[in-house]
């Protein structure tokens, strides 16, 4: 397709009409933390941003959300499942959170069985994203396997070329998304593309200087589990969960009723594996007591399990997981591990 062009004198024109047909959610500031949030009338994006705080995953899998809902009454109990999906855009999503949909969208439908509140929300979700201009300090997107300049799963990405975006329509959804304001674009000229084409060269060399090494995941991630540096790093693991809930990637959860009054309602919030009673069972026993099992799940399910059943890794080079409150950063242990030869 041909790419286009859009001032960003025009950018509130294009919001106002995507905002007329769906929940536009776009990064905001609130509170000293940079996330998404559904843009009201009137707010602004705020797209010269580094990355959010929080992941892009929280649009489409909240913290918390009501799965169904239920009353007793005279007729008996009546169930009632919760659906609050709605056409929705995600505006100016970097490329690394876009990234990690595609795990997402696997994991939601493993095996063929989807989860519902995922699934409805996702299929009706266009994706607009927003080249990064420059890397956030440990970024290493590349390095795992994101495309930087044009990520899988976006509908339309933009690049920052000035006092406008070079627009790549990528799929039909994008394509009527661009069309919704289409007198707001103009064909790209030579110019724009080749200046498109130098803000994602400086970009990827950028991140070559941020790059780590995380070629053959599976042997990596079982080298490290045999280093010394192992033990240096479970050891001082707080299994806080932090690592969990900021990563794009990562989607376990716990469920919960809560009754009141005869009524009550079915509750999901995150969960991590990191948890010291993720996998504490009714009798007592628990299958990962320490931290060590508890941290080496989290290393070979987004090295080894992740791409194994799902075929992409559960890591976007996000970075995110580098604010542990006690500096363990995985990726770059990994990254630093001899990987041996199979004998
Ligand atoms: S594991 Fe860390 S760097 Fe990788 S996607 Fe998750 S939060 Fe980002
Ligand atoms: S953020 Fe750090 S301390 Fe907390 S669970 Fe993750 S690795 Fe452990």
């Amino acid at each position: 397709m041909d790419r286009l062009k859009i001032l960003k004198s025009r950018l509130p024109d294009w919001l106002g009409k995507l905002r007329a047909q769906a929940a536009v959610y776009a990064p905001v500031e609130r509170a000293g933390v940079t996330c998404f949030a559904r843009l009201a009338p009137g707010d602004e994006p705020q797209l010269d941003y580094g990355n959010t705080d929080t992941p892009l995953k929280e649009v489409l899998f909240p913290q918390t959300e009501c799965l169904i809902t239920w009353q007793r009454t005279p007729e008996g109990l009546q169930v009632q499942e919760v659906d609050t999906s709605e056409p929705t855009v995600i505006f100016g999503a970097r490329p690394c959170d876009v990234t990690g949909l595609r795990f997402l969208d696997r994991a939601f439908r493993l095996g063929g069985i989807e989860d519902p509140y995922w699934v409805r929300r996702r299929d009706k979700t266009t994706v607009i994203s927003l080249v990064c201009p420059h890397p956030v300090p440990g970024c290493f997107g590349p390095s795992a396997g994101v495309n930087e300049t044009s990520p899988e799963g976006a509908d339309v990405v933009l690049t920052d070329i000035g006092s406008a975006y070079v627009v790549e329509v990528k799929s039909e959804q994008g394509q009527a998304a661009v069309d919704l304001a289409s007198d707001a674009f103009t064909s790209a000229a030579e110019e724009d593309l080749i200046a498109a084409r130098e803000a994602g060269e400086t970009l990827l060399a950028e991140l070559a200087e941020q790059a780590i090494d995380l070629e053959e995941p599976e042997a990596r991630a079982k080298a490290f589990l045999q280093s010394p540096a192992w033990e240096q790093v479970w050891n001082r693991c707080l299994s806080c969960g932090i690592c969990a809930f900021l990563c794009p990637t990562c989607h376990c959860f716990d469920i919960c009723d809560q009754s009141c009054r005869g009524g009550g309602e079915r509750i999901r919030c995150y969960d991590t594996c990191s948890s010291k009673i993720y996998t504490k069972q009714a009798g007592g026993h628990n299958a990962r007591p320490t931290a060590k099992e508890r941290l080496t799940q989290r290393v070979m399910h987004k090295f080894s399990y992740g791409p194994e059943r799902l075929g992409v890794l559960g890591c976007v080079g996000c970075g995110r997981c580098r604010r542990c409150p006690v500096d363990i950063d995985l990726q770059l242990e990994l990254s630093r591990v001899e990987v041996k030869e199979p004998v």
